[in-house]
């Protein structure tokens, strides 16, 4: 028998009713990972958790099996950290900081953000140091969550498109231990990796060691793109339907690098994500 981990397969799943129906959703389509938004992603502020939800949320993750390092939460597409005008970027960090207490409270331990945009108001350069600064106050804020930077497509001003960017906003995050990445399928194949045959995965995989390195690498989104290569769209697709294909999520499954993490589903049409995740656990077997 190996010690490996396994590999820990799911989706982005409904909190609808709050955040302690997850798990069981999750369940119900046969993943052991989900990810999850803490909060209605599209409003500013959020009553609190309450102390029950907490617990039931708790103890269901308890009883479906799924540790901490299983969930990736997802923070609110309104947040960005690097924004270009002082009070705009002060309500991002305050939005943010209570994301990662609200993760705390549920005993999770990654958060999942999508890095920022310069907004054409400031150079990339600048704009990458006032992530870091952004990670840097709200990790000094908070005991234990790791802020997981997400690579884009590289659509509007949207930073992070690049292995080089997300390097740049680690090295300036005082707290190594607290910092870490989650790459999108469908992001890095829109800002220009060409993922679609297994030695162009290996060799951009090999790059991402180069320059990020996988000791960063805390989940992964996998998802087809509707959009061709380096089309800089954020548009996904199922697996096997778009124009990246399956190769990329054969390499994936049967590379151990990305065991132990979750791989989370971001497909449109969940009426499909059983399905999916079946696939994906046959490719890990070596089909
Ligand atoms: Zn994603
Ligand atoms: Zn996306």
């Amino acid at each position: 028998m190996s010690d490996l981990l396994p590999y820990y397969v799911g989706a982005h799943v409904s909190a609808s009713g709050g955040v302690h129906n997850a798990p069981q959703n999750a369940h119900a389509i046969g993943a052991n990972a989900f990810a999850l938004f803490t909060k209605n992603q599209r409003r500013w502020v959020a009553k609190p958790l309450d102390l029950e939800v907490i617990s039931d949320f708790k103890q269901r993750c308890a009883e479906l099996n799924f540790k901490p390092e299983q969930v990736l939460p997802h923070d609110s597409y309104l947040i960005n950290l690097g924004h270009p005008e002082p009070d705009a970027l002060q309500k991002s960090r305050d939005a943010f900081l209570d994301e990662m207490q609200r993760c705390e409270q549920l005993g999770l331990v990654y958060l999942n953000f999508h890095p920022g945009s310069h907004l054409r108001k400031v150079s990339e350069t600048d704009c990458l140091a006032t992530i870091a600064e952004s990670l840097n106050w709200a990790i000094s804020q908070t005991e234990s969550v790791i802020a997981v930077i997400e690579n884009t497509a590289g659509q509007g001003s949207n930073l992070g498109y690049s292995f080089e960017q997300l390097a740049e906003i680690i090295s300036q995050v005082e707290d190594k231990s607290r910092v870490g990445v989650c790459i999108d399928t469908c992001h890095m194949f829109a800002a220009g990796y060409d993922i679609r045959t297994q030695e162009s995965c290996a060799e951009v995989f090999e790059q991402f060691e180069q320059i990020v390195g996988f000791e960063y690498l805390k989940g992964m989104h996998l998802n087809d793109s509707k959009g061709g290569l380096d089309s800089r769209l954020d548009r996904h697709h199922s697996l096997g339907q778009g124009e990246i294909g399956l190769e990329v999520f054969r390499f994936i499954m049967q590379d151990d690098r990305f065991r132990g993490i979750p791989l989370v589903l971001e497909t449109i049409d969940e009426t499909i994500w059983a399905d999916e995740i079946q696939l994906l656990r046959q490719f890990s077997l070596g089909e």
